[in-house]
């Protein structure tokens, strides 16, 4: 089996399972135990995790809150944002603007708001352009003075096309609205440095960046200004008593480890991701199949979503790892929003693929997977 899907999940950088493990068995102690040398182990790790991964994004204006991921990170902070300026202001609608190519974790979260407030929740989804992009104006434009946030996703999972988020948290900090952005997609194949792109809020996930599964964080900002939301879980007091529940240590750490590696080897997984690209296509191109690319072709070096055209009805490839629409939508192809959004037919969806390579990806893996392509693809 080729792996061509690292947009949906990337094995585990050994480094990061190195510095995993002690967490699993000797060092398990629970970071919440005072009264004793393995609790405050757990703390000491815990806490260099938080650092760590507040360092890599040059975060020190935020808090950073561990969580299971970035549905949970997305789901948090427009719940608890939402939840936040009800109980401030009961009486006052809200208006927030986002885009039809969310990831299913912003946009069902934010159906899922209009259902419960109705009338006091105005939900406005931008258009995209063909090429997958937001444009700023088409934000600009729709703002009111009742719109308290901005949610728009850095790097698109179905396309790889990167979104102007730097422009977009300066026309919210000119009009005093919150910016939260889903990062998941960002980290190690656009720069993010919180100093220079200051958000307010921030989804993460570890199992995009070769960190393991069912972690992540969400990063608020706590200064200039403060971004107060409602907490996520009560209980136990931890995480600020914003998040309680026993923090996954190891998970912790190994989102620290991947998040410090993908800064650090950020120019070089791109070339290396430039030059696999350039050579799937020159391969495609080599072996006579035809293709037509889908989003912009300044997207991210490692996502690429492409109508196949001698493909002329469904079809799916054996020996091959690929998507159709997101990994999280695959039983829906014709179906994917992120398509419709950039006006392909259902025709053209249906032959739309995407491909995702990754640090352990090798040239070799490339030349197969068009030799699969080729072989099981009719040419007309
Ligand atoms: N947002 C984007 C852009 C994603 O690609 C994904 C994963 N497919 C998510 C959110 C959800 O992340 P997680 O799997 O960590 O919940």
């Amino acid at each position: 089996m080729i792996y061509l899907d690292c947009a949906a999940t990337t094995p585990l950088d050994p480094r990061v399972w190195t510095a995993m493990q002690p967490y699993f068995q000797e060092q398990f102690g629970n970071p919440s135990s005072a009264l004793h040398s393995l609790g405050w182990q757990a703390e000491k790790a815990l806490s260099q995790a938080r650092q760590t991964c507040k360092n890599a994004l040059s975060a020190q204006d935020y808090d950073l809150f561990f969580t299971s991921g970035a549905t949970e990170s997305n789901n948090w902070a427009l719940r608890g944002l939402v939840e936040q300026c009800r109980l401030q202001h009961p009486q006052d609608p809200i208006h927030i603007l986002s885009s039809p190519i969310e990831h299913a974790a912003v946009g069902e979260t934010l159906r899922h708001l209009q259902k419960l407030h109705g009338e006091f929740l105005q939900i406005e989804f931008v258009p995209c352009q063909s090429n997958g992009q937001i444009q700023v104006e088409d934000v600009e434009k729709r703002i009111r003075s009742n719109t308290r946030l901005l949610s728009f996703m850095w790097v698109n999972n179905e396309l790889g096309t990167i979104n102007p988020i730097s422009e977009l948290t300066e026309l919210a900090k000119q009009n005093q609205i919150y910016l939260h952005t889903d990062a998941t997609q960002a980290p190690g194949k656009v720069t993010v440095n919180l100093q220079q792109t200051p958000v307010d809020l921030l989804a993460l996930s570890a199992h995009k960046i070769y960190g393991p599964k069912g972690t992540g964080a969400l990063l608020i900002r706590k200064r200039n200004p403060r971004v107060s939301i409602t907490s996520l879980l009560v209980g136990g007091g931890q995480e600020l008593g914003q998040r309680a529940g026993t923090v996954n240590v190891a998970g912790a750490v190994g989102l620290a480890k991947a998040l410090e590696l993908v800064q650090e080897l950020k120019q070089e997984d791109t070339l290396h991701a430039q030059s696999l690209r350039a050579e799937f296509l020159m391969g495609l191109a080599k072996s006579g199949l035809e293709f037509k690319l889908n989003g912009s072709p300044e997207g991210v070096a490692s996502i690429i979503n492409l109508q196949l055209l001698n493909v002329t009805a469904h079809k799916s490839f054996s020996g091959l790892a690929y998507s159709q629409g997101s990994a999280c939508h695959s039983h829906e192809i014709g179906g994917s929003p992120v398509l419709k959004a950039i006006g392909l037919a259902n025709s053209d969806a249906e032959r739309s693929f995407r491909f995702s390579w990754g640090r352990q990806t090798v040239a070799a893996d490339i030349a197969k997977a068009v030799e699969i392509l080729s072989a099981q693809i009719q040419k007309t």
